[in-house]
């Protein structure tokens, strides 16, 4: 067998190369995706991989852990600084797992729970009708006011006080105004309820202070590591709550997974390095004003930016009622133009979810790579070009080169 996947297995190594190429020619906009440092990637790729740790650092199941204990140790401690947080578990396998860990530590199946319902911007595990969140418990969702598609805390608190929850949910995976972790916890006291802040999307912000930290408010605190952490894909759970932390340990092993990726732990720890960086707060600030001015191009375009804008990184457009195309047609346009972006449904959507009416678009990935305003409304241009000439293939084929052209000056650094 060759050392070499080039030699020993040509059809993997040819899929690996057709995703680079891919990666590199065209412009990423998913708002969940980010492009990982060499580093973070070494230490995913180590022989790490190898090693079996069921349990936690030096409570293993297993012989010869020092090393990964060290690793996991110092992924936990530099997670509590970068959150400035008591209690971590870093072994989550992705955020949903860290969800369904983080509400079975708070409350029994059959329960009530209250989440933001998936067609205003939130999760699946916030209590959707497919996921466990909607099976394993009686889930109720909040939605976004209908004129201003924002955060209505005098309507969820209203709902809350009808439902009587036992646990609420904020944090969202579409939604582009900050998210006011006090009101929620006024909301929780007043109907004695617990509450859990996923922060998936805006961790890296709330990391830098670009976004208000829920840490203080809320009982349970998950996210993942890969969207603007710009980490490997995992999840985490945090909680200044001691006696919560040995249910959530629980919950996490052996309540849900089996032995921990510890190659993606020391991964993370590298990323929570990172993160603690001055460079990473640099980054964080380019890439909200990076969204700004994306969101204000589209504007002043006429499209229907919801909300009139963002406060973070992302920001969603109903390109139906802007230029009468669906958000599948707008996705499938813009990928063949080598811009990547996703199909949303928006609040009150009138099209089905894998259709939809908007799309969602992020600026995290390719203010990784280096774009700054000026190319993220060079892109936004791009986008509106496409959509004028939508029948027109040879220009629609001139823009995807000029997609390449520009992209070859934000090399990826692999
Ligand atoms: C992305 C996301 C998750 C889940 O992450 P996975 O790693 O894909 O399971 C959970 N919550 C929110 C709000 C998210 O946006």
């Amino acid at each position: 067998m060759s050392n070499n996947l080039r030699e020993s297995d040509q059809q993997v190594f040819e899929i690996l190369s057709a995703e680079r190429k891919r990666q590199q020619e065209s412009t990423e906009l998913i708002a969940s995706e980010n492009f990982v440092s060499p580093m973070v990637l070494q230490a995913q790729g180590s022989i790490l991989t190898n090693k079996y740790a069921e349990g936690y650092p030096h409570h293993r199941y297993y012989g010869g852990c020092e090393n990964v204990d060290d690793v996991e140790n110092l992924a936990k401690e530099r997670l509590k600084q970068l959150f400035n947080v008591k209690y971590v578990n870093v072994q989550p396998y992705s955020g949903s797992i860290a969800n369904c860990a983080a509400i079975r530590s708070l409350i029994n199946h059959g329960d009530k729970l209250l989440g933001m319902s998936i067609n205003a911007g939130g999760h699946l595990t916030h209590g959707y009708s497919l996921s466990f969140s909607g099976k394993d418990y009686e889930a109720y969702g909040y939605d976004v006011n209908p004129k201003t598609y924002r955060l209505d805390y005098e309507e969820v608190r209203q709902l809350a006080l009808k439902i009587k929850p036992k646990l609420i949910i904020c944090g969202a995976s579409a939604y582009s105004r900050e998210i006011d972790f006090k009101k929620f916890k006024e909301i929780a006291d007043e109907v004695d309820s617990y509450l859990i802040a996923d922060i998936a999307h805006i961790a890296g912000l709330v990391a830098t202070g670009y976004h208000n930290s829920p840490i203080e408010y809320c009982d349970i605190i998950t996210s993942t590591t890969h969207k603007t952490l710009r980490g490997p894909r995992g999840g985490i759970i945090m909680t200044n709550d001691e006696e919560l932390a040995k249910k959530i340990d629980k919950n996490v092993f052996p309540g849900l997974q089996g032995g921990p990726l510890e190659h993606v732990i020391a991964a993370k720890a590298v990323a929570f390095k990172e993160d603690l960086s001055p460079e990473f707060k640099t980054y964080i600030g380019q890439v909200v004003k990076n969204a700004k001015a994306m969101a204000d191009e589209f504007i002043s375009m006429n499209y229907e930016v919801l909300t009139g804008g963002t406060d973070n990184h992302l920001f969603l457009i109903d390109i139906l009622r802007s230029k009468g195309i669906t958000g599948m047609e707008a996705q499938k346009l813009l990928e063949s133009i080598n811009i990547t972006a996703n199909r949303n449904s928006i609040p009150f959507d009138t099209q089905k979810p894998y259709i939809s009416s908007g799309i969602r678009i992020g600026t995290p990935a390719m203010t990784t790579r280096g774009y700054k305003e000026k190319e993220f409304i060079t892109i936004a241009h791009y986008i509106d070009d496409a959509i004028n000439h939508k029948d027109d293939l040879k220009y629609l084929s001139s823009l995807k080169e000029q997609v390449i052209e520009l992209n070859k000056h934000f090399p990826l650094p692999y």
